[in-house]
């Protein structure tokens, strides 16, 4: 743990006290059963406390037990979700709801990643269900705990992103007590919610880590966090062509240009578009023709939709661009891409003759 992670842990307490002294009086705190904390988490997925209130009690009214949960019609539960949008939330609490009968004779369990298996729940409701309801020292880090940690931490990477959204997590991880888990969590979020406010408008006086918090020593926490708008990425559907000849074993690889995307790199020949005609451009003599699975490779700006194609053909001499490559050759000097690791890796066991 950094200084200032252990500046920022010496002052949980006060943001215990200052949660203790603070919290909102919502009908899920009072009564934090397992089956009420799942429900609440899910219900406030996405929408503003405010909808969920009267739709909670009603809730759980209705269905107050895991088993009510499971046996309810798909229409009545629909019904019960009116209101709050997101209705794959309401489908998947009842198909958790039965898997929860099926696995755990009933009852959440009591324990995290069990609870990470079920249907819709992710990190955070995992983590919120394992910490607020059974007491398990495990963070639950949504958009407003993001936020304060980034400003107490003065972290100016893209909170958005895996990395930094992994950091930010283990720092999270680090931090919360193993006697007031689940409080911890909540006064997170608390915290962000009221005084750590979000769009440059944070609250710093009424905050219990104003003392140490990096971002406000540097006059930085209304810039922070930093969210890079996604960048939107070009498609391009291409077919992509694994092929070989049967005896000897080769795959012909093709070398791309030098300048460019994958620059100067061996890869599978591929085309954009259906690339009906591409081996009769290159003069090759088709003997078989099979469909491949579809893949998927994400660039920085552009998003690969591929379709495969393997065609076995007669062994032939082809342009300089292209190359015959066995087994041991794919692996020494013609390294492919990751782009197309979907085709490569059954290739290569082809080629090994396996
Ligand atoms: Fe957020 Fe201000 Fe508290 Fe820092 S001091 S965590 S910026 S409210």
């Amino acid at each position: 743990m950094d200084g200032q992670t252990e500046r920022i842990r010496a002052r949980v307490s006060d943001l215990l006290c200052w949660y203790d002294a603070h919290r909102r009086p919502l009908p899920f705190r009072d009564d934090p059963t397992p089956y009420r904390v799942w429900v609440s988490e899910i219900m406030l997925q996405q929408t503003r406390i405010e909808a969920v209130l009267p739709r909670y009690e009603k809730f759980m009214h209705t269905l107050p037990s895991v088993a009510a949960l499971a046996a309810v019609p798909d229409e009545q539960l629909l019904k019960l979700w009116e209101g709050l949008g997101y209705y794959s939330r309401a489908r998947h609490l009842k198909q958790a709801a039965n898997q929860i009968m099926e696995r755990h004779g009933g009852a959440l369990p009591a324990d995290y990643a069990a609870l990470r298996a079920l249907a819709g729940i992710g990190d955070y409701t995992a983590g919120a269900i394992a910490s607020i309801a059974f007491g398990i020292a495990v963070p639950a880090v949504d958009g407003n705990v993001l936020r304060v940690l980034a400003r107490l931490l003065c972290y100016e990477e893209d909170v958005l992103s895996p990395r930094p959204r992994r950091y930010l997590s283990e720092i999270a991880a680090s931090l919360v007590p193993n006697d007031r888990p689940g409080a911890f969590n909540e006064a997170m979020m608390e915290l962000g919610e009221t005084v750590c406010l979000p769009n440059g408008a944070p609250r710093c006086a009424a905050c219990p880590f104003a003392a140490v918090c990096a971002a406000r020593a540097n006059s930085k926490a209304e810039a922070l966090p930093v969210r890079l708008p996604k960048t939107t990425r070009r498609v391009e559907r291409r077919t992509v062509f694994t092929v070989v000849t049967a005896s000897p074993r080769r795959v012909l690889l093709h070398k791309r240009a030098d300048k460019g995307l994958l620059a100067g790199l061996w890869e599978l020949p591929n085309v954009e578009g259906d690339g009906a005609n591409w081996a009769d451009t290159l003069g090759l003599t088709v003997l078989t023709h099979e469909r491949l699975a579809d893949a998927t490779h994400l660039f920085s700006h552009i998003e690969w939709k591929m379709s495969g194609v393997r065609l076995t053909v007669k062994p032939s001499a082809v342009p300089e661009e292209y190359v015959w490559a066995d087994a041991a050759s794919l692996q020494t000097e013609y390294a492919l891409p990751s782009a197309f690791r979907a085709y490569a890796a059954p290739l290569t066991v082809w080629l090994k003759g396996e």
